[in-house]
């Protein structure tokens, strides 16, 4: 009894050990691929993400990563009777990578004036592809301000890139460089508009012979060196009649060359803005004191209008050969502001001429000739 059961056991085992071994030896192989979605240009060992089980791969692709969508990888495997098999799979390629962009974290500009923000503003993407940069943000030229802006770089896969930079847009800076001096290099002849013979010669500008500098005519860089005998032995007399009336009258201003006058002009400018400044200082090249023929007395302020001395020689200068040049409520003439203190030289004649009998003309007016800078 004991006997038949051992054996029936045993032929139980031997049965579920032979299924087993038969079911084994059956069994198809099993391949699994790790992996099935990679990255653009990913390089691959194709042996590595395969897992075979119940056989050997024989041959697998090279899986190609160089073309972005859906594409197939043949694998194959040779089970353990040594029969071929066949395994087809999906992958997708993908790209998730975004751009890289190269760029301007910081623009400065001038209120109104536009600057090109993507000039040297790259992007470089894996895929290879051209890649489009645009400005995002709200920002404006004409406006004075500190602005975000975004500079956006979107591949074909829709992978973007955004990177901030800042714009700011500052006040308008006081000019400070030298103005240009006007080209009156070429010489020639003009007539002004009341019947005067104009010359320029040499950057130099005459009227009926006279030389002139305001604000339409100016003078070289290099003219000048002082004030002329002429002028000198002029204001010599002049003072010394002042002198018998009990006055004092100096020149506290004389020649002024053009870089003298240049950095007083700027200065100016600095202080009270190109406008204000035109008003009272002449830009270097047009200012009469570069003549040699002009100069200030005393003190050279509104001050002086109330001394006795400035009474006198609103009088009397004429008769040495000095005007006024820039008489009261002649400033759309002359250009600039009542100046009692500046005195020109320009002959006894002449002189006798614009007095009118106090009631000064200016030279622009006699002559028919403007003051005005051209920018
Ligand atoms: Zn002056």
């Amino acid at each position: 009894m004991r006997k038949r059961i051992l054996i029936i056991v045993i032929v139980i085992i031997f049965l579920l050990m032979g299924s087993c071994i038969g079911f084994s030896l059956l069994q198809s192989p099993k391949v699994v691929l790790k992996k099935n979605t990679f990255s653009l240009y990913e390089e691959i060992e194709t042996k590595e993400i395969i897992s075979v089980q119940n056989g050997k791969l024989l041959k697998s692709e090279k899986i190609v990563t160089d073309k972005l969508g859906e594409g197939k990888l043949t694998v194959v495997v040779q089970d353990r009777w040594k029969r071929k098999k066949t395994y087809e799979f999906e992958i997708t390629v993908e790209d998730t990578e975004k751009p890289t962009l190269t760029y301007k974290k910081e623009w400065t500009t001038e209120i109104g004036v536009k600057i090109d923000l993507l000039k040297d503003v790259k992007a470089s993407d894996n895929s290879k592809e051209e890649i489009q940069v645009v400005v995002e943000g709200e920002y404006d030229f004409n406006k004075v301000g500190e602005y975000t802006i975004y500079y956006v770089a979107k591949d074909a896969s829709g992978n973007e890139a955004r990177e901030e930079a800042k714009l700011i847009v500052k006040e308008k800076k006081n000019t400070t460089s030298k103005p240009k001096v006007p080209s009156q290099t070429e010489n020639k002849t003009f007539t002004t508009s009341k019947g005067f013979k104009g010359e320029i010669k040499n950057g130099v500008t005459y009227i009926d012979g006279l030389l002139i500098a305001n604000k339409t005519y100016s003078l070289p860089s290099n003219y000048g060196n002082g004030l002329t005998d002429a002028t000198v032995n002029a204001f010599n007399k002049m003072r010394d009649a002042a002198k018998k009336e009990g006055l004092n009258i100096y020149i506290s201003s004389g020649f002024r060359s053009y870089n003298k006058q240049n950095t007083l002009y700027n200065n100016y400018v600095a202080r009270d803005g190109k406008k204000e400044a035109d008003t009272y200082s002449a830009r270097p090249g047009h200012s009469e004191h570069q003549t040699g023929l002009a100069f200030d007395v005393n003190t050279i302020s509104s001050a002086f209008d109330n001394t006795k001395e400035a009474k006198w020689l609103h009088q009397n200068c004429y008769k040495y050969g000095f005007i006024l040049r820039y008489p009261k409520g002649k400033t759309n003439e002359t250009g600039y502001i009542y100046e009692s203190w500046h005195y020109r030289y320009v002959g006894e004649e002449l002189a006798s001429k614009l007095y009118n009998n106090g009631d000064w003309l200016t030279l622009e007016t006699y002559f028919g000739i403007t003051s005005e800078y051209s920018s």
